[in-house]
């Protein structure tokens, strides 16, 4: 490790949100993160995103340049993010940015109609920046893209001479900024980029594919997405050039914030507890019971869901799972909002069973940490996850999840089996199918387990161990540029 902190790098690290500054999803909680730990690597790291209306700075902003793209003239400012060192460069173009919604779509979530342009342009600057066209005395060695808002950076940078080199991160495959051929010509595309190997994907404009055709290497969030996305299901029709590149292709797990997610810190649990104090986590299973007005048993088994209420996730599994599970001696607690057909039959089946099940719909952050501090087990059985978070949260809660065999579920728990039991290994329950039979199957392996109290207790311990800081992964993220 001392030998990959000694060669500093400067890095431009390109993304369309960051969190705490401006949130969607996931790619917002790698872009607050990710760049502050390699900054703890001793990395010369800058973020480059749009100035959205939205957007919360909480540290002083100041002017850095004006730069002129196809007319229009952009402004460039600096801030740093909250709690951190790390440079953050704001392009601030009010015709593009400067208005209410988030960053992709108004505020009834319809896209904006504009959104080949505004990120082509925020491509464009990026490219500016990274080779020190605004003269800051500060070119950038490599340049990490995120997702299909900056897939345009690798390609018009393979334009360059003397260019830094390129990484291109994939957060989820099912979102390829795809747009129809005319907007070439809006975005003022170099000829050289469109053709079906370069940009163009079946006669559209593909922003993903910039990133996936000109990158020096791409990566993914989870090993087993790596091979995923390579097969048809997960690869939406981009699975042959995935292949074809599969040599610069890795996958490296995304780590999660160890403040926020720490049991023995936890500012919204009471008692706090850690591996070697146990018992304090039943008194949390107590208070979760009383909360929710489930019945107060230490004895019985509390499974738990949080998550959004979509396919993706295999809510549906669940659902028709539950008749059999409300017949069996557990206890099951739902936190989560979406589409409301599942709300609706979840909303059904808890009024059916009033003492067993506690349902919850809606968004809640302090009852989303107080159900992994109190409950026993954590179902999260979706049909693909990238990576995924909440498998890595409830593993160092010592709750244990059953998990389907896909992306960074597959990646990060490893099946209670007799030979990882007895190793010590065993951290939570994998299945492989994709049916509610092989979720029931594995949830009454499960509850066997349970009974054993001495194995189990020692899988807790052997969950809460696990490493799955961002160190670890800024680590693997620096030994690929250092490779490139
Ligand atoms: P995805 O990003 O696909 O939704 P992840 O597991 O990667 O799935 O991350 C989901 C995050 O959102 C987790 O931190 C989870 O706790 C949180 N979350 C999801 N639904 C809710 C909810 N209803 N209330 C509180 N937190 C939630």
């Amino acid at each position: 490790m001392a030998k990959i902190e000694k060669i500093k790098k400067k890095i431009l690290f390109v993304t369309s949100e960051a969190h705490p500054l401006i949130k969607t999803g996931g790619l917002a909680d790698v872009s607050g993160s990710l760049p502050k730990a390699l900054a703890e690597l001793s990395q010369d790291i800058r973020l480059i995103m749009p100035n959205y209306q939205a957007l919360k700075t909480n540290g002083p902003v100041r002017f850095l340049c004006t730069v002129r793209i196809d007319n229009r003239d952009v402004n460039l400012l600096e801030t740093r993010m909250p709690d951190s060192q790390v440079i953050v460069w704001l392009v601030d173009c009010a015709e593009f940015f400067n208005y209410p919604g988030n960053p992709y779509t108004d505020e009834q979530g319809n896209a904006w109609p504009n959104n080949a342009e505004r990120f082509a342009l925020f491509c464009r600057v990026a490219v500016i920046c990274a080779m020190d066209r605004i003269n800051q005395d500060w070119k950038a060695d490599i340049v990490h893209c995120n997702d299909w808002q900056t897939g345009l950076v690798p390609a018009l940078l393979s334009l360059e001479h003397d260019r830094p080199a390129t990484v291109f991160t994939i957060h989820n495959m099912a979102y390829q900024g795809i747009f129809p051929a005319d907007q070439v010509v809006a975005i003022n595309l170099p000829g050289q980029l469109w053709h079906p190997d370069g940009v163009e994907f079946n006669h559209m404009l593909s922003f993903i594919k910039g990133g996936l055709v000109y990158a020096d290497r791409v990566t993914t969030v989870s090993p087993t997405y790596a091979l995923e996305i390579q097969t048809p299901e997960f690869g939406y029709g981009l699975e042959g050039l995935l292949t074809h590149r599969k040599d610069v292709l890795v996958g490296i797990i995304n780590g999660i914030d160890m403040d926020q997610w720490n049991p023995e810190t936890d500012a919204y649990i009471n008692p706090k507890f850690n591996a070697t104090t146990l018992t304090k986590k039943t008194q949390n299973k107590t208070k979760l019971q009383k909360k929710l007005g489930l019945p107060v048993n230490a004895k019985v088994p509390v499974v738990a869901l949080i998550s959004r209420l979509v396919e993706q996730k295999g809510i549906d599994m669940v659902i028709d799972c539950l008749p059999e599970m409300m017949s069996m001696s557990m206890q099951f607690i739902l936190l989560g909002a979406g589409e409301k057909d599942f709300e609706q039959q979840l909303q059904e089946l808890a009024l059916l069973h009033p003492d067993k099940m506690a349902l919850t719909i809606g968004y809640d952050e302090g009852l989303a940490h107080a159900i992994e501090a109190g409950a026993d087990i954590f179902l999260m059985p979706s049909r693909f996850e990238p990576c995924g978070l909440n498998q890595m949260y409830s593993q160092r809660y010592g709750t244990i999840p059953i998990v389907r065999k896909t992306g960074g579920l597959a990646d990060t728990v490893i099946d209670a089996i007799p030979e990882t039991i007895a190793q010590s290994t065993a951290t939570g329950v994998v299945f492989n199918e994709a049916s509610a039979g092989s979720l029931m199957e594995a949830i009454k392996r499960t509850m066997l387990l349970y009974t054993n109290r001495e194995a189990w207790d020692n899988m807790q311990v052997d969950a809460m161990k696990k490493d799955f800081s961002w160190q670890r992964s800024a680590e693997q993220y620096l030994e690929l540029y250092q490779g490139i």
